[in-house]
């Protein structure tokens, strides 16, 4: 055994505090920017980041995490935290590339000099169960000591643990997709996001660039007739359909759009466009895919989808009310299509009713 040969730095009770409102969240995003925010101090770096490897569609999803000390204009300085999320691995450097490379084969971390900058690259590897699901990495002036590689190693192990519990707890059984409850957990987040017009949404060559208003849309999809593909098949048949609906409407939406599975045979996409036409289009696309689909004894299966814009001035559960009441529509003018409330409203098919009236009055 190597006895540590330095005095540990970290404040031992100050991390254990930080482990504890880091276990405190309940929402896998903002776990992963408090292991930045809890990481980056106890190392002394301004900026930290995490790849996550998406095992659904293989995507990198970067964080960045950065700490600046700004001085404002009343002459004091302040600790000013900024959380940047990437969802293109075009984005990764090929120097950061063949450093997480190394961690990957290696399973363990690895350090690589910068030329220009003199300092050093450090990655460490995060694990899922056994497998490597992403990576921390730090740029530093020095190697990590024994004592801050110990914990380091530790708080990673702690947020692994922690991390697939929540993730399991977000996550539907069947399709992997994010349940319910994961929708209902990050309503506010994603409202206060959509509500920061100053916020850079990603383009699709990995630009960021100012997010156009009222470029935010959710639609709530429905399986057609699912209740006879039960009670011609059987129910290990319906799952099959219910996992495959789930995995060709991924393959169509982009590693920024969000699916969620909301019910039985019901899910939730959130998603951005710049117009009402491109999102109707991606929705299309998404309807056809199902539709053109071969599904093993079933044959064809389809889909309705309600759509409604997403104003961060409205209510989520008033939005997704309005997508829902759309979705009704399509049932109800023939299915495997799309309505939208909005165009809806305007064309007097449908009242503009507001959510939870009738419980107010
Ligand atoms: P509509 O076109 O109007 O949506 O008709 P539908 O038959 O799809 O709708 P309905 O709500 O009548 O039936 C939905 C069925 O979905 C009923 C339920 O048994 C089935 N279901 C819900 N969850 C699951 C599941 O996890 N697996 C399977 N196999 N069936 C499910
Ligand atoms: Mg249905
Ligand atoms: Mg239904």
């Amino acid at each position: 055994m190597i006895a540590p040969t330095e005095a540990p730095k970290v404040q031992i009770p100050g991390l254990l505090h930080k482990l504890g409102k880091m276990t405190a969240i309940r929402d896998t995003s903002l776990l992963e920017q408090s292991l930045l925010k809890t990481l980056c101090p106890m190392l002394g770096v301004l900026d930290s980041s995490l790849y996550r490897i998406d095992e659904l569609t293989s995507a990198v999803r970067v964080l960045h995490h950065h700490h600046s000390r700004v001085v404002e204009s009343d002459g004091l300085a302040r600790l000013v935290e900024r959380n940047e999320e990437i969802y293109n691995s075009a984005n990764v450097s090929p120097e950061i590339s063949g450093l997480l490379d190394n961690v990957r084969l290696l399973g363990k971390p690895c350090t690589r000099k910068r030329k220009p900058e003199n300092d050093l690259l450090i990655a460490y590897p995060l694990f899922g169960g056994r497998e490597i699901c992403g990576y921390f990495v730090f740029a530093r002036d020095r190697e990590v000591t024994l004592t801050e590689d110990a914990i380091v190693k530790g708080v990673l192990e702690v947020f692994s643990n922690y991390f697939d519990l929540l993730d399991a707890s977000q996550r539907d059984r069947l399709t992997g997709l994010l349940n319910r409850q994961a929708l209902e957990n990050s309503f506010d987040r994603i409202w206060t996001i959509l509500s920061r017009s100053d916020d850079p949404v990603e383009t699709p060559d990995g630009r960021r660039v100012q997010a156009p208003s009222g470029s935010h849309w959710i639609a709530v999809i429905d399986v057609d007739h699912f209740k006879g593909v039960n009670d011609n098949f059987g129910h290990v048949v319906g799952d099959e359909v219910l996992l495959l609906v789930s995995r060709v409407m991924m393959s169509e939406l982009r590693s920024s759009d969000l699916l969620f599975r909301y019910g039985g045979e019901e899910f939730v996409a959130l998603f951005c466009a710049k117009s009402r036409t491109e999102a109707v289009a991606l929705l299309q696309r998404l309807r056809q895919a199902v539709e053109r689909h071969s599904f093993p004894q079933v044959g064809t299966v389809t889909i309705s989808i309600g759509l409604s814009s997403a104003d961060p001035n409205d209510l989520p559960q008033e939005v997704l009310s309005w997508a829902d009441r759309a979705l009704y529509q399509a049932k109800r003018t023939g299915r495997n299509r799309i309505c939208d409330y909005q165009v809806l409203v305007e064309n007097g098919e449908l009242d503009q009713a507001s959510y939870g009236a009738s419980e107010l009055f």
